[in-house]
């Protein structure tokens, strides 16, 4: 069989595509790995009528090589992140952490790249050195590149010097730090610290940000700097977690999920966990997870779905709610399909002539106990095998059934 190709494309037909700033009924034109502004002549449709479509969603921060690590057990509380992490140095004798730390780590960045896509992320920062992994064909998630990095800056033991790296790093590109992730003294006086060291300007990103002032909240807004805003990680780990409405409202404000060692499962899981503590409202959430870190992260082309955007993107069921408002309340299961590149990625089986037009082959598979048709190039067994709630269903036991292609 002649497949179509990603260069064919296609127009989504019937969809609202959601935005932030507005939802509108209108035909999605795809072209090879790009939103376009015209219908083609001779692109195949897919009817989403009933549907709504949003931009692939950009996870702001996480650590990709450790999602499948076992976390610490919870002992209450910490002060602040460098308690944590001198509690988990006794953590790594642990038979399980050790293996899950003995894996290829190829293997594990794809995991923790797979567990952003089967929640709609196209688009995430691995708050760590690139890897060549991410460039390889079939690696499941865009990953932000040319970006300069420092760990934390109380902790020298991995990462590179904060003024050094910032120094290095163009004031175009973003700069990023784990910073006044705590509720002490010392987190509360890393933003000062930071600023005095100058490496406070319009491009640092600072993850977490629990220890931050109103003060120190106005001196980030001011400088036109930005936070990412990690609550389940903030909760589970310290008890607490930063109001986010100031900065939300100024615009300097983008949501991550941290790692699975101390994070959400997923963005998904991290919207609804927002909502549920009444943190923002369902609609503000939106901008936090596709326009707020696009601009931040200065990702042009991300976390839109104007012309020329990349078709990287989310559908689901329009239940008539109000726009924009449906996405954050979702569970992964109840995600009609992810599309990246233009292409099908993972969807319910009743799309699936959408990846037989692409050319996609796919596997069956069941996410949380749905159904759902997985593209083939992501279905590496060592991965799925890492990750909770996803199933391959098997044929026979040595064979994945291929039901498409
Ligand atoms: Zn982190």
């Amino acid at each position: 069989m002649e497949h179509a190709t990603a260069t064919t494309g296609f127009d989504l037909c019937g969809a609202s595509v959601v935005s932030p700033a507005r939802t509108t009924r209108t035909r999605l034109c795809i072209r090879g790995a790009h939103v376009a502004a015209f219908p083609g002549t001779r692109a195949p449709r897919i009817d989403l009528h009933g549907h709504q479509v949003f931009p692939g969603l950009v996870n702001a921060h996480d650590h990709l090589h450790v999602n499948a690590v076992p976390p610490l057990p919870q002992r209450g509380p910490f002060g602040n992140s460098y308690q944590w992490m001198e509690a988990f140095k006794a953590h790594f004798a642990e038979p399980a952490v050790a293996a899950a730390l003995a894996l290829p780590v190829e293997v594990r960045l794809r995991h923790g790249a797979l567990k952003n896509l089967l929640a709609g992320t196209t688009c995430v920062a691995h708050h760590d050195p690139w890897h060549g992994a991410f460039a390889a064909p079939g690696f499941p998630v865009a990953v932000l590149r040319d970006f300069g990095w420092s760990y934390a800056p109380g902790w020298n033991e991995y990462g590179p010097d904060p003024r050094r790296s910032f120094l290095a790093t163009p004031p175009d590109r973003p700069w990023i730090i784990h910073l006044a992730e705590g509720t002490d003294e010392v987190a509360r006086g890393e933003l000062s610290a930071l600023d005095a060291l100058g490496c406070l300007a319009a491009n640092s990103v600072l993850v977490h940000g629990v220890g931050l002032g109103p003060g120190d909240v106005a001196r980030v807004i001011e400088r036109d700097a930005a936070v990412v805003w990690c609550p389940a990680s903030n909760h589970a780990l310290l008890g607490a977690t930063l109001d986010p409405r100031r900065l939300h409202e100024a615009g300097r404000l983008a949501l991550g999920t941290d790692s699975r060692l101390t994070g959400s499962r997923d963005l998904l899981d991290e919207m609804r966990g927002v909502i549920l503590r009444d943190e923002l409202a369902a609609g503000q959430l939106l901008e936090l997870v596709t326009t707020a870190p696009a601009r931040i992260l200065r990702m042009p082309g991300r976390g839109s779905l104007d012309a020329g955007a990349q078709a990287d993107l989310v559908v689901v069921r329009d239940t008539g709610g109000a726009a924009g408002h449906a996405l954050p309340g979702l569970r992964r299961s109840e995600l009609r399909a992810v599309v990246r590149n233009g292409l099908p990625c993972i969807a319910d089986p009743d799309l699936a002539a959408w990846f037989q037009l692409a050319g996609v082959d796919t596997v069956a598979v069941t996410l949380d106990g749905a159904p759902k048709l997985l593209a083939a190039s992501l279905a590496d067994p060592a991965v799925i095998a890492l990750e909770p709630g996803l199933e391959a269903i098997v044929e026979d036991a040595s064979t994945l059934r291929t039901v498409a292609g």
